[in-house]
């Protein structure tokens, strides 16, 4: 992938993304998953072959470093926006101030499970990143989840009965 120079915004998040302490993280992370690393486009890093299991993604980012368990070239030609999407996240590591942002999402997370059913269609940080371009299906606000706490709630609180009949 060829380098071009980098815009000042480009500069300025990824010395941001450095001094936040995000993208040492994103290092740190890549190296724990055993992740191969390159230099990527607009001043990011790219860390492809990471083995962990978790989180369950076709790439995600840590500050500036999108990591991905199989190779970028595969999964852009799955999907040719996957990279502008993963751009959005690491501007949102730097406007949250760096690792603040990782208890925001999975704020954000939980919000869209409970509204949608899925951790991603409400999400308001995917959502700016495009749902599409990240390989998201939008899924309609439906309450989903928290009909199913409503559920579990009911089931411990107003038939303790059911319960018991279910542990034995
Ligand atoms: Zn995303």
């Amino acid at each position: 992938m060829p380098t071009q120079p980098l815009s000042p915004a480009q500069q300025i998040r990824r010395a941001g993304n450095l001094v936040n302490l995000s993208t040492p993280l994103g290092l740190l992370v890549a190296a724990a998953g055993r992740a191969r690393r390159r230099p990527g486009p607009n001043g990011l890093t790219l860390a492809e072959g990471y083995r962990l299991r978790f989180p369950p993604a076709g790439a995600f980012t840590v500050g500036n470093v999108v990591i991905c368990p199989r190779d970028f070239a595969t999964l852009t030609a799955r999907q040719p926006e996957v990279m502008d999407h993963e751009e959005v996240h690491a501007w949102q590591y730097f406007c949250c101030g760096g690792l603040p942002f990782l208890p925001l999402y999975l704020l954000a997370s939980a919000w869209s499970w409970l509204r949608t059913g899925d951790v991603a269609s409400g999400n308001v940080f995917e959502r700016a990143a495009g749902l599409r371009r990240g390989g998201y299906i939008e899924a309609p606000a439906s309450n989903a989840g928290l009909r199913a706490v409503a559920r579990w709630a009911q089931t411990l609180t107003v038939k303790p009965s059911r319960l018991a009949e279910r542990s034995r």
